[in-house]
């Protein structure tokens, strides 16, 4: 379904009067999304939906709180790897100590999501589920192979996030679905990734991720032995590489550097950006080139166990 659901326009700055529930349990959530229909949401933060609601663009008559869930705001591990809550913030992301250790990148990411005011109450789940083509977690969780979970009143499933996310605004969300968990295998072994994003908006212009899954490449040295690029924010969606990719397996470590030329020209031939206030497609195209080769001299760094020295105007090499 699109975000926007099926509300029509109305010029006004006024929230137009809803009525809140408060359910507790997510079966209860979803018994009430599929009773009241089109002109039902999902409030979680409200970062995207109340802007929204102020602006027109959405007129649902009942907000359906999903904060309150027990357990929905959770980051733990099961047997397969991580489980992040739908209603965590990007500010516990950030924070948790869980993250920190088994996946540092993510932690980083979100310490760079939009403002603090933005990262303490909007939402991994609302982030998601919005589907903003601007999404700096949505190329983040490509890379790493997320999956998200949706409950309804009658099932529950997972969806890798390249089929969850369809387009801009648009996700494999069923209206009576609850985006309730994002789940995440961490590669065994040494892995190395890095993120990078520039903008000079409240949103970024551009997010490329990259992560090298480490082997001992039988010469004293290590060598990739499976890579993911994830451009953002330029393409319709976060899109992989898989080009690129190729190219940079069975790559040694300290071949990396030789390799990001061509690397990014491959990523930056895929992209399929389009004009507008953020820049023309020409220009996108030639960012993703320069980006891409700094997110993988950034993973390089990190493939030697060295800290990336880069530090850009506008950019983050999380
Ligand atoms: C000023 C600003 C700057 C930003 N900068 C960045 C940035 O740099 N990088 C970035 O990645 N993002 C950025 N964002 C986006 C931000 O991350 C999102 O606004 C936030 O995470 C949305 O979460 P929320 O909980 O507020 O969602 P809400 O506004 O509550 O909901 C958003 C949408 O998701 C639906 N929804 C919410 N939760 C669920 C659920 N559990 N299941 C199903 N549907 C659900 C709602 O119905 C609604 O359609 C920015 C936003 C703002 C306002």
């Amino acid at each position: 379904m699109t975000a926007l659901g099926r509300w029509g326009k109305v010029p006004s700055l006024m929230l137009r009067p809803f009525t809140l529930h408060r359910p507790r349990t997510a079966v209860e959530a979803c018994e009430l999304l599929a009773r009241l229909g089109d002109d039902a949401a999902p409030y979680a933060g409200g970062t995207e939906l109340l802007l929204l609601m102020k602006e027109g663009l959405a007129r649902p008559r009942h907000l359906v709180d999903v904060k309150r869930i027990a357990g929905l705001d959770a980051i733990g591990e099961d047997g397969a790897g991580l489980v992040i809550g739908a209603t965590v913030t990007h500010r516990a992301l950030e924070r948790s100590p869980l993250v920190k250790t088994r996946c540092p990148v993510m932690a980083e990411v979100a310490r760079h999501v939009a403002n603090v005011r933005v990262r303490n109450v909007g939402t991994v789940g609302g982030n998601l589920a919005f589907a903003d083509p601007h999404s700096d977690l949505a190329t983040l969780f490509l890379a790493l192979d997320a999956r998200v979970e949706l409950i309804s009143p009658h099932r529950r499933r997972q969806l890798p996030i390249a089929d969850f996310v369809r387009g801009p605004w648009e996700t494999a969300r069923a209206p009576d679905e609850l985006l309730a968990t994002v789940r995440l295998t961490p590669w065994a072994g040494r892995v190395a990734a890095a993120y990078v994003k520039f903008g000079v908006y409240e949103r970024p212009t551009l997010g490329i991720a990259v992560a090298l899954q480490l082997e001992d490449g039988g010469d004293g040295g290590a060598r990739v032995a499976d890579a993911r690029i994830a451009i953002g924010c330029v393409n319709p969606r976060p899109a992989r590489v898989p080009g690129a990719e190729a190219r940079l397996r069975g790559c040694a470590v300290a071949e990396l550097e030789g390799a990001s030329g061509a690397v990014a020209e491959l990523a930056a031939a895929s992209a399929d950006p389009a004009d507008d206030l953020h820049g023309s497609a020409d220009y996108k195209r030639e960012m993703v080139a320069v980006f891409t080769r700094r997110a993988l001299g950034a993973a390089a760094a990190r493939s030697r166990g060295a800290q990336p020295a880069a530090r850009y105007p506008y950019a983050v090499v999380a």
